[in-house]
């Protein structure tokens, strides 16, 4: 059960200094601009939810408001921040690095911000990564490039050197942008600067392909992502066609939540079965996804597969393999498909031309659509109001069209996945016409 006390963010102390907002609008009356911090956003978004806690309104949990405040922690004159992005490829990164670079510039003044190269392995001294200043004039186009300019890396790292190399290079913002990992890697960095009774401010945008995050609504890049995926799903669904007895399989990413796989497929209606790792099915049986498949070629003419990573896993022998950073390798779901479907075809003396898509990179590294990077703009806008505030062991979001500021513990206690009770699933299905259950 969600509490208050779940969602109250972390200060480094008192704000004193008096926000340059006021110098920045040209006198204008500034009052509309702030966020107040009696301006709190509901967690329950359902009367029912709220009516069930039973509390008084002041106890219902409650995010903080995202945004600019009238009274600011760090002094801009002085103030040193520095940017790393870890983990893996996400579309926006750069927009989110260009605008952290260009909101602390115009709207705080801070004129000095320095990129670590690599993750957080670039943070360790002894790794010899050189830091690079990001101005704006560095950042001004980088949002038309895909990837990250700063680069990135996974792998355990070493909190006590990381907070040391902050100390000696005066950094008193550190802006991590990355995924559940890199957050976990956040909050530690967090917890070994207030050890040390340090005043530096740790702030998070978090970044996630798969959509996983929990409690910040939908993550930056995820819909580049996603209409990258519609155009191989459109691909494959062009190549069966032209095919005898054509299936098609378009593995997409998803290692333990199908968002990208459920929204590609819905995206076009081009898909005839959504495997996800959420949703389990089995291949064999009359509502086995091999006779299922059968007869939907035989029907139709042609099948296209949407496989997220992370599906059906269970199906094949588990991997004991981790990568740098910890994380399951996943099993060759993809492949082992494409071997049981070529059997069950020639078993059944049916006719299979078998065509597989693998557009996982090629998605991962494209620039930001329009709608994205307007989103990364605004989060990273956030995020850099609520770090010059003096908040740390935090990270963005934007809940309901809100944004918020939201403890670290908050989002990597759990993770976010598609419903199989859920609306979502349920339009996949419609979608798809595939039945409810394939086991
Ligand atoms: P994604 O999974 O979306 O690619 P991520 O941030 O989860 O992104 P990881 O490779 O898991 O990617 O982690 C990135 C960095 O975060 C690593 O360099 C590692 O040092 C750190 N990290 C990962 N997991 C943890 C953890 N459990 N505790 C502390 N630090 C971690
Ligand atoms: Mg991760």
């Amino acid at each position: 059960m969600v509490t208050l006390d779940d969602l109250q963010v972390r200060s480094l102390g008192t704000s004193t200094i008096d926000s340059p907002l006021a110098l920045y609008v040209g006198g204008r009356e500034t009052n509309e601009y702030y966020v107040g911090e009696t301006d709190r956003i509901l967690y329950d978004d359902t009367l029912e939810l709220i009516a069930a806690r039973g509390v008084p309104l002041e106890e219902l949990p409650t995010f903080e408001a995202g945004g600019p405040r009238r009274k600011i922690f760090f002094d801009p004159a002085t103030t040193r921040v520095g940017v790393v992005t870890c983990g893996g490829l996400c579309p926006g990164l750069n927009d989110v690095i260009r605008a952290i670079v260009l909101e602390l510039d115009t709207h705080y003044g801070v004129r000095d911000v320095v990129g670590f190269q690599h993750g957080y392995a670039g943070m360790v001294e002894s790794n010899g990564h050189e830091i690079v200043s990001l101005t704006p004039e560095y950042v001004a186009r980088i949002n038309e490039r895909g990837g990250t300019i700063l680069g990135s890396s996974r792998g355990a790292q070493d909190p006590g050197l990381i907070v040391d190399r902050l100390v000696e290079l005066g950094i008193d913002i550190l802006m991590v942008i990355g995924g559940d990992g890199s957050m976990r890697g956040a909050h530690n960095i967090g917890a070994e600067i207030e050890r040390r009774g340090l005043t530096i401010g740790i702030v998070g945008v978090p970044k996630t392909i798969d959509n996983d995050i929990p409690h910040i609504g939908q993550s930056f890049g995820f819909s580049t992502a996603f209409a990258k995926a519609a155009e191989s799903i459109k691909a494959a669904r062009v190549e069966v066609e032209a095919a005898v007895g054509g299936v098609a399989i378009v593995k997409v990413m998803g290692r333990h939540a199908g968002f990208i796989a459920c929204y590609a497929a819905l995206a076009n209606h081009d898909a005839d079965f959504v495997l996800i790792p959420e949703v389990q099915f089995s291949l064999d049986g009359d509502n086995g996804l091999l006779s299922l498949l059968s007869r939907r070629v035989r029907e139709r003419g042609s099948a296209v597969i949407v496989l997220a990573e992370g599906a059906g896993q269970d199906l094949i022998p588990a991997s004991d393999r981790t990568d740098a950073s910890g994380n399951a390798v996943l099993g060759d779901i993809a492949g082992f498909l494409r071997d049981q479907i070529t059997k069950d075809f020639a078993n059944r003396g049916q006719a299979l031309t078998m065509r597989y898509f693998n557009p996982g990179y090629a998605i991962r590294s494209v620039p930001a659509d329009a709608s994205d990077s307007v989103y990364c703009t605004r989060l990273a806008q956030t995020a850099v109001h609520a770090a010059m505030a003096g908040r740390t062991d935090m990270v963005v979001g934007r809940r309901r069209h809100r944004f918020v500021n939201v403890p670290i513990p908050f989002v990597t206690s759990g993770s976010h996945s598609v419903s199989p009770d859920g609306d979502l699933w349920l339009s996949v299905l419609e979608s798809t016409a595939q039945p409810f259950s394939m086991s």
